[in-house]
């Protein structure tokens, strides 16, 4: 067996990085923080240009055509950076299923639009009274003519006060069991009866609530048929369950590392020297590993032409509670260097691992919380009953 990503991967690496490196300036990275939002049209400008935007869509689809391997390599390089990749990622997943759900006169408007970086989509899944169980939304469409009419709410719209679309899942039918009456929507956001409320989390991130009041749209506007939304789910989810945080316990075992390496001014001992940080370090140095190794194997399968079914959600799982884990560990054993604020100039490595600590625990629950992931690891992976 081997692990190696191949010489095309390193290759690509090396340009990432080199990209990055002079891309992702402290001020830029501040910028993007305060903002809340991980968009920067510039950056989404310059991975257009390199083909990194539409990086694993085929080129007969107009994309650069990488491999799986190239692209965990990718993943890797722009997650460690903290590059502004969720907005244009968004728009490439739901872009992805208009390209294979959607029809020909959906296919030629939206996907070239996503692939040049022109539209922001967002994901408009969540309600206040249902997030796990998607499938009880209660969001309403109703249809008028060619027109449908939306009323509703939807909770935890990450990106809608930047997006031109929502895509948006509603309900059509109220008369058959929950999964058989649901119809999906790309919903322009810029258009009266549409409200944004911005909503901060813990990390400093700014999602929204998104509340449709009688908003009309275009059937034009339907994504898949009516009340089989839920089909075009289980395209959009498949994407989502396979977010891995590897690169970002990395980059906080890298700055835990080079906080133990440097001298105490008072006692000039080096923390380091000491067995239990040095323990400390060697068991997230493992998680490291663990996840990334992870990641690589999903895109093994993919390379063989087999789909991470089981492997995604535990990938997704491992690391998300890893990050969480270690980010609470490095924290205690850095002790009040580890506390201070993200972006204090003062702060060992910036203020980095203070980030890493609020912006853990919301990894283990969008995109599927830890409960779900391991349930369809129990279910599908084990054959455990339901
Ligand atoms: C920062 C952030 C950004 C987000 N961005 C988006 C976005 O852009 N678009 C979008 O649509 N959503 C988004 N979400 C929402 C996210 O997908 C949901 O929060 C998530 O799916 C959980 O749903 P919920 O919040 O309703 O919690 P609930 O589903 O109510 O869960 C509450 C608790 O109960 C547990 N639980 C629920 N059901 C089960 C079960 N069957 N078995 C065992 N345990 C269970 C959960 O694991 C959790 O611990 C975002 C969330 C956050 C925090």
């Amino acid at each position: 067996m081997d692990f190696r990503l191949g010489d095309k991967s390193d290759a690509l690496r090396g340009d990432v990085r080199e990209f990055l490196d002079g891309f992702m300036t402290p001020e830029r990275e501040e910028a993007l923080y305060r903002s809340g939002t991980s968009y920067d049209p510039e950056y989404t400008e310059a991975v257009v240009e390199r083909g990194w935007l539409a990086a694993g869509w085929s080129e007969e689809e107009g994309g650069s055509g990488l491999s799986p391997l190239e692209m965990v390599t990718l993943h890797e390089e722009l997650t460690r950076a903290e590059a502004p990749t969720y907005g244009p990622g968004v728009t490439m997943n739901i872009a992805r299923v208009v390209a294979r759900v959607g029809t020909p006169e959906q296919r030629a408007d939206i996907v070239p639009k996503a692939m040049n970086g022109e539209i922001i989509m967002a994901l408009g899944f969540t309600e206040p009274e249902s997030g796990s169980d998607v499938a009880a939304a209660r969001c309403r469409a109703v249809r008028d003519g060619e027109e449908w009419v939306i009323s509703g709410q939807k909770m935890f719209t990450t990106n809608a006060h930047i997006a031109d679309y929502v895509f948006l899942l509603t309900r059509t039918n109220t008369e058959v069991p929950k999964h058989k009456g649901l119809t999906v929507f790309l919903v322009p956001v810029k258009q009266a009866g549409v409200e944004i409320q911005a909503v901060y989390t813990l990390s400093g991130e700014r999602t929204n609530i998104v509340f449709f009041n009688d908003v009309r749209v275009s059937d034009t506007a339907r994504i898949g048929d009516v009340d089989k939304g839920w089909t075009v789910m289980t395209v959009a989810l498949a994407d989502e369950h396979s977010a891995a945080f590897g690169s970002r316990i990395g980059r906080m075992l890298d700055e835990a590392e080079a906080w133990a390496r440097q001298p105490s001014p008072e006692t000039g001992e080096r923390p380091i020297d000491a067995p239990d940080v040095r323990t400390r370090l060697a068991r997230c140095a493992a998680a490291v590993e663990i996840s990334l190794l992870m990641q690589r194997r999903n895109a093994s399968l993919l390379q063989h032409g087999e789909t991470p079914d089981i492997e995604g959600p535990m990938t997704k799982l491992f690391s998300s509670e890893a990050l969480v884990r270690h980010a609470e560990d490095v924290v205690e054993l850095m002790g009040p260097d580890g506390l201070r604020s993200y972006l204090d100039p003062t702060a060992p490595g910036g203020g980095r691992v203070e980030h890493y600590l609020r912006f853990s625990p919301g990894t283990t629950t969008y995109a599927g919380t830890s409960e779900i992931q391991r349930t369809i690891i129990a279910q599908r992976g084990l054959g455990l009953p339901r």
